[in-house]
């Protein structure tokens, strides 16, 4: 039996006002800060209810965004980066402005576009310690950084890292016409079974890596 206070009874669904929008348990919504200059908070909703005199509540929990947390951003935390915190509230249901996605970060990276409304979320955020889970992340490139989506990072086809464009020596628009990518130390690697293709270690002079090709 679900456990309701007295005079309140749980409502399946909330239809966001002056849209069709409806929001259920488990769907994640922006709501409108006290303050109209920040951007819309995103809470992932456990709950809708509605007391005696029908105001309609909503049991959330708090998505936090990176400037929120202790620690402030880093620079691996994209634009659309949420933590998922432990911090519940309930608020007025009026408050909800819309709907979003919160994807998990491997969804989220393999998005065709990401619109307004998608988000991101790879850590849960105790808001009283600042604690993260998990609290090691792979990391990858030279710079041993983790992985912002934000960032275009090419990947090389001997070790299969990614690397960012600046931190081996290329520019954003040649990397993005490169079809084929060898790190440095996969290409002065002679192993005749790795591909062949190799990065140029002197600047590119048209931007495109001709694929050598593999005799057999
Ligand atoms: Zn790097
Ligand atoms: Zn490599």
């Amino acid at each position: 039996m679900a456990k309701t206070r007295p005079g309140r009874r749980d409502l399946d669904s909330y239809t966001i006002r002056g849209t069709n929008k409806v929001v259920r348990a488990g769907d994640c919504v922006l709501m409108r800060p006290s303050d109209n200059n920040t951007a819309p908070y995103v809470a992932l909703v456990e709950k809708i209810e509605a007391d005696n005199r029908s105001n309609i509540k909503v049991r959330v929990q708090w998505y936090y965004r990176p400037e929120e947390s202790m620690g402030g951003r880093r620079q691996f935390h994209g634009a659309k980066e949420l933590f998922l915190s432990d911090h519940y509230d309930v608020q007025s249901a009026h408050t909800i402005e819309g709907k979003c996605t919160v994807h998990s970060f491997k969804n989220y990276t393999k998005l065709e576009n990401v619109g307004t409304e998608d988000y991101y979320c790879r850590f849960e955020y105790k808001a009283a310690t600042g604690a993260f889970t998990p609290d090691r992340v792979a990391v990858y490139c030279k710079c041993e950084m983790p992985y912002n989506p934000d960032d275009l990072m090419v990947q090389c086809e001997g070790c299969k890292d990614w690397y960012h464009p600046a931190c081996v020596n290329m520019t954003i628009e040649q990397a993005k016409m490169l079809d084929h990518f060898m790190c440095s130390d996969c290409s002065s690697d002679n192993d005749i079974k790795k591909p062949q293709n190799t990065y140029p270690s002197s600047p590119l002079t048209n931007g495109k890596v001709e694929p050598k090709r593999r005799k057999k």
